[in-house]
């Protein structure tokens, strides 16, 4: 089938430009996925509870349900929506064709709002079911503010930027945040690490990891091995937040867009323009700085409109 717009993704960019696309008349077709990026339909805030931070709601909303509101709305203005992954697709010309787990079809132009993944250590207890979620979490802007950890010792994993902002955000909370990281010297810069160096509540373990996540029902201790000296000890803490980057969704596009080196979308300044024209980005798939629900959906509303005026300048 041929459409006038071709949304891959799920997330608040995603629902975004199709509510957008579809007031506009634009008939768009929705590919949410089926556990693409391991991740439900819905994107990333399926995989968290209490969402304080997007206007609209002062008493705060589940994420699955705010994910829910917007797959609502998307519909009520005539999103086509399918709960298939978008596994290839062809953009070397216009109808760019595409083909999911169960359609194939063509589109005159695409939005990807595939998002990101945090990434996760393996390590023993903080796998799903275990204490993934209760206590340890990879995003501190979302998750810092929850009473358990307020006065209490927390731990940042990661030597990048991220980790450094993530524990200056978190010292408005914890009594103290360790900074656990593999080498001896952070891989964020320099202002970011001065930052680190003169929060009197941030303290670095160098050259060390976080081996165990331990609790009953929620996070009590992390286990850390020294790396130089091969000794372990346990730290009680009440957080502990991954900050060992995300990878954004792309694989599907087979090199066919360009990306930075860690595989985030490359858009024009101001824009969601990709380098093909009438290819769009938007959410943590172009994004990664910002992360937010708030921002993805104001970036899927600018490639939304962006759409409508490339189709109206390229019938
Ligand atoms: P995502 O939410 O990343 O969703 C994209 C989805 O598209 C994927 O998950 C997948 O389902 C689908 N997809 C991927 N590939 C394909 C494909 N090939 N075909 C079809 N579908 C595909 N932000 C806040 O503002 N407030 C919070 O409180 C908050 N809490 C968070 C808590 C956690 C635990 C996490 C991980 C993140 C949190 N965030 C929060 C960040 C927020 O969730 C993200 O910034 C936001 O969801 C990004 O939206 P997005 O539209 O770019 O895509
Ligand atoms: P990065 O990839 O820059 O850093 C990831 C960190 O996690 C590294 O220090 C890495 O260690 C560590 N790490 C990775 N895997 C593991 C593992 N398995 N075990 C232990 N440690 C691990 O990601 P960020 O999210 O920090 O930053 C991504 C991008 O976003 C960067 O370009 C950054 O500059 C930017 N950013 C900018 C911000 C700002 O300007 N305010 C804020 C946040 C991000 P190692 O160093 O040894 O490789």
């Amino acid at each position: 089938m041929s459409h006038r717009v071709l949304i891959i993704g799920s997330g608040p960019a995603a629902h975004t430009a199709a509510i957008y696309a579809a007031r506009a008349e634009l008939s768009p077709v929705l590919f949410e996925g089926f556990m693409a990026g391991g991740i439900a339909a819905g994107g990333q805030l399926t995989t968290t509870t209490d969402v304080e931070n997007f206007p609209g709601f002062p008493e705060g909303i589940m994420g699955p349900d705010l994910t829910d509101r917007f797959r609502a709305q998307s519909q009520r203005f005539g999103t086509t929506i399918h709960t298939e992954t978008v596994n290839e697709i062809d953009l070397s010309s216009r109808p760019f064709r595409f083909k999911a787990d169960a359609q194939e079809g063509s589109a005159d132009s695409v939005i990807i709002a595939t998002g990101a993944t945090a990434k996760r250590l393996d390590i023993p207890g903080a796998n799903d079911g275990e204490l993934w979620q209760k206590g340890i979490s990879a995003c501190a802007v979302c998750d810092g503010a929850l009473p358990a950890f307020r006065d209490q010792p927390l731990v940042v994993i990661g030597g990048g930027d991220s980790a450094v902002e993530e524990a200056s955000f978190l010292t408005k909370y914890g009594s103290t945040v360790y900074i656990v990281h593999r080498r001896d010297e952070l891989r964020a810069s320099k202002i970011m690490q001065q930052r680190a160096i003169d929060n009197p509540k941030i303290e670095m373990l160098w050259s060390h990891v976080v081996t165990q996540a331990k609790g009953a029902d929620f996070l009590e201790a992390v286990r850390v091995r020294d790396l130089k000296t091969d000794e372990e000890r346990d730290i009680p803490v009440a957080g502990l937040f991954f900050a060992i980057g995300h990878t954004p969704n792309t694989a599907f596009l087979g090199g066919q867009i360009d990306t930075d080196e860690q595989g985030y979308i490359v858009t024009k300044p101001d824009s969601t323009q990709t380098n093909i024209p009438g290819v769009f980005a938007a959410g943590d798939v172009q994004d990664k700085k910002w992360r937010q629900a708030i921002t993805a959906a104001g970036s899927g509303c600018m490639a939304a409109l962006e759409a409508e005026h490339f189709l109206a300048d390229n019938p």
